[in-house]
């Protein structure tokens, strides 16, 4: 039986993670749950899965939490804010942790079970590019499993186990990142300075939280995974490719030397990557329906459009800049892809504020959490300008 920290536990991953156990109850035992405001949610779930722990990061949310718990047996006692989550992720009693926190938001309980070596699930990808170097020195140091969930990363590791592409009679040429191109792949540039939230959001293959929805429009979604590629597998950009596959039925692939491609296939559906990597290093039920590939009859492959995606193309100059780059880049991309969701921003001007961010915000890589902090607190700052003097433009 292992005990599972859910961070994030009310958002897409979060509810994917959530059935995959119901579907291997014997295996896991769910200890803590979080969620940041959502108190109806997060108090169902707690209904359900009796936690010893739920925390909710907004306080005044924890409070209405634990007033509507208060009559529940058995008990689940609430926390509240960064101190709460930091609680529930490196517990001494917790085995596993999913961290499933959208954005920098979750970059300090995700870091905290690193250090204390717990199996990290990590779907917040934006805390693995903010802290980079950071980070993986924690996993090494504390001996920590970590297991990505990003499918193309879950991909990569299925046919690259391991974490290094360098790695001792590795032989691996390239990675091949696979992405769908979203919603917006066939259109016209021009066509894309009046898109509205609702259809960035609308993604062809995947459901997803708002916001990477929104990263996968702009293909900054790729380019953060570019990074957390770099990271995870010990490689550099010029070895990772991305091809561009509208299907999504492959999710990534791994070139050899001696020629052999590897390639990861299933249905879109996260609750394979989740189900791989709580079950590594065996399998399990994940409630995904086998793949038709006579219905699928076909699979595309095109090169990404640079030009058109200008965002791919910074998450490659963030990583090949390294220092304060990849930071700024997801730090002020946050508040863009805020503010293009509550309409103060237009699509296409998201691009110029990380790219302006990047280069205002430029400086020595960040080496402790506190250095990861301010450099993420400042870039904000920054991007809120670019984004203020945007909208007084347009
Ligand atoms: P989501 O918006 O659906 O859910 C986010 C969760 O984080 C919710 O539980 C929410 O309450 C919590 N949260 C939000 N802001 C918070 C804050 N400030 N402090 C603490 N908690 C906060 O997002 P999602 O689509 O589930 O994505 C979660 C993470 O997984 C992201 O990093 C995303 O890039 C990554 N990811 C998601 C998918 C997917 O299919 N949804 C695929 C690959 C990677
Ligand atoms: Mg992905």
């Amino acid at each position: 039986m292992k005990r599972l920290t859910v961070c994030g536990s009310t958002g897409s991953i979060g509810v994917s993670t959530l059935d995959v156990v119901s579907r291997n109850r014997s295996r896991y035992e769910i200890f803590a749950l979080t969620a940041h405001s959502s108190v109806d949610r997060l108090a169902a779930q707690c209904r359900q899965w009796r936690p010893q722990f739920a925390v909710m990061s907004d306080d005044s949310a924890a409070v209405r939490l634990a007033a509507m718990l208060s009559s529940e047996e058995p008990k689940t006692e609430v926390l509240a804010g960064a101190s709460g989550l930091q609680h529930v992720a490196a517990h001494p009693e917790v085995d596993y942790v999913m961290a499933a926190i959208v954005g920098g938001a979750g970059l300090v309980p995700t870091l905290a079970a690193a250090r204390v070596g717990k199996r990290v699930l990590l779907a917040n990808k934006e805390a693995l590019v903010m802290s980079g170097r950071l980070f993986m020195d924690a996993v090494r140091e504390a001996g920590a499993d970590l297991l990505p969930i990003d499918s193309e990363h879950n991909a990569i590791y299925q046919c690259m186990p391991g974490a290094d592409a360098h790695g001792p009679g590795r032989g691996v040429r390239r990675i091949l990142l696979t992405g769908s191109g979203g919603p917006f792949r066939a259109r016209s540039p021009e066509s894309l300075h009046d898109v509205t939230p609702d259809e960035a959001c609308a993604h062809p293959n995947w459901s997803m939280g708002r916001k990477i929805s929104v990263d996968s429009a702009t293909m900054m979604n790729k380019g953060l995974e570019v990074i957390e590629a770099c990271w995870l597998f010990d490689t550099g950009p010029d070895a990772v490719e991305v091809v561009v596959h509208p299907q999504s039925v492959i999710h990534s692939m791994v070139d050899y030397e001696d020629g052999s491609v590897l390639a990861q296939l299933g249905n879109p559906d996260m609750r394979t990557p989740i189900a791989h990597a709580l079950a590594w290093p065996e399998r399990m039920e994940s409630g995904v329906a086998p793949l038709d590939l006579v219905k699928t009859a076909r699979l595309d492959f095109e090169a990404p459009d640079f030009g058109r995606f200008p965002c791919l193309r910074l998450g490659f100059e963030a990583v090949r800049a390294g220092g304060s780059a990849p930071a700024a880049l997801n730090a002020a991309n946050e508040v863009a892809v805020d503010a293009f969701l509550n309409q103060r921003l237009r699509f296409t001007a998201i691009a110029r504020v990380v790219e302006e961010t990047m280069l205002a915000c430029a400086a020595d890589e960040p080496r402790t959490l506190d250095d990861v902090l301010d450099l993420d607190g400042a870039a904000r700052a920054r991007a809120a300008e670019f984004v203020a003097a945007a909208s007084s433009r347009s």
